[in-house]
């Protein structure tokens, strides 16, 4: 028996779909539902706005257990990826989504000074031991600052969604967040690995597609320049942006897809729709060479990137 359900979410529309008896399936979707719903709306928004609004003061803002811990993995891969991935980097991105709704790039002196406000050296997270409880906070050490989730919120759905069903003893289901983060768990209807059809970026519409990936107990991100973007005198500005440079990456790729085990080991454990999603960003912003670098640390990683003449590069 499958289930299935849509629902419009983060600006796209997901897709869940279980496979398991009647009842099993229903409550499944519903939680799935809910831990989206959740995701969105969730307390850790209004946690990083009092951080931006404390910004450069030096003052300490209280935030959850998951909330430090996402900081924290998200300071890892800004590291791994020499500032190419940057959850910090919301200065920017604002300017480059003003940008998008102008349909005109920002001046050089815009950029500089969005540049100035990024960077994860400046995001500071401790844990205090205070009468047996541990407090996590964190701060940011310039005024200004701004923090942006869009590059790992879907990976952190996809977690969630995962633990839940885990916990509800689901084995076959998939979660689609707008194809851009995907959690394929067992086999679909078939009893084959679930099949994602990987887009060209350079294509005509969705069905246009230049190979399929199997998932099996795994999750898959992409990082494309064809979502959002804008034509300027013949150039075209997409959302994704180098933050060492302060405009949208030009590393030649049109898209970027990283394939993890769902499960994870170490500090990744539980975390690999949140490493996914960080990753297709960095990747994309890195580049071919550097990208498989970053991801040569990460056992049983795939990559599939496609260039901008709408190629897949062979690995
Ligand atoms: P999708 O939106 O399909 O999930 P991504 O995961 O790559 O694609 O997220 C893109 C979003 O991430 C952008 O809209 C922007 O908000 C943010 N972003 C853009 N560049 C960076 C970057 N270098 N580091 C961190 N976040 C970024
Ligand atoms: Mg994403
Ligand atoms: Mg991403």
């Amino acid at each position: 028996m499958t289930a299935e359900d849509t629902k419009l979410m983060m600006g796209t529309v997901a897709h869940l779909t279980v496979r398991t008896d009647e009842i099993a399936s229903q409550a499944a979707l519903r939680d799935g539902l809910a831990v989206l719903t959740q995701t969105e709306r969730d307390a850790d928004g209004a946690t990083l706005a009092a951080m931006e609004a404390a910004a450069g003061t030096g003052a300490w803002t209280e935030v959850s257990p998951a909330l430090y811990e996402t900081l924290r993995l998200a300071q890892e891969v800004a590291h791994r990826s020499g500032g190419a991935f940057d959850v910090t980097a919301g200065a920017l991105t604002e300017l480059w989504e003003r940008a998008r709704a102008e349909k005109l790039p920002p001046s050089a002196e815009e950029i500089a000074a969005a540049r100035a406000r990024v960077g994860c050296a400046a995001l500071e997270l401790r844990a205090v031991e205070e009468g047996g409880q541990t407090r996590y906070e964190a701060r940011l050490m310039k005024a200004g600052m701004k923090m942006d989730r869009g590059a790992l919120i879907k990976g952190l759905a996809l977690d969630g969604i995962r633990s839940t069903w885990q916990n509800e003893g689901i084995t076959n289901a998939l979660a689609d967040l707008g194809t851009s983060s995907i959690l394929g768990m067992g086999v679909n209807a078939e009893g084959a690995p679930w099949q994602i059809g990987i887009r060209n970026p350079r294509g005509e519409g969705r069905a246009d597609l230049l190979t399929v990936v199997s998932l099996s107990n795994e999750v898959l991100s992409s990082s494309g320049d064809d979502e959002r973007f804008f034509l300027c005198e013949g150039r075209r500005y997409h959302h994704l942006i180098d933050p060492r440079t302060g405009n949208p990456a030009e590393r030649g790729l049109a898209s970027a897809t990283v394939v993890l085990p769902m499960e994870g080991a170490g500090e990744w454990q539980g975390h690999m729709g949140l490493l996914s999603d960080m990753l297709s960003t960095a990747i994309f912003v890195l580049g071919a060479e550097e990208g498989r670098k970053l991801l040569a640390d990460f056992a049983g990683a795939r990559l599939i990137l496609v260039g901008t003449d709408g190629q897949l590069i062979e690995e």
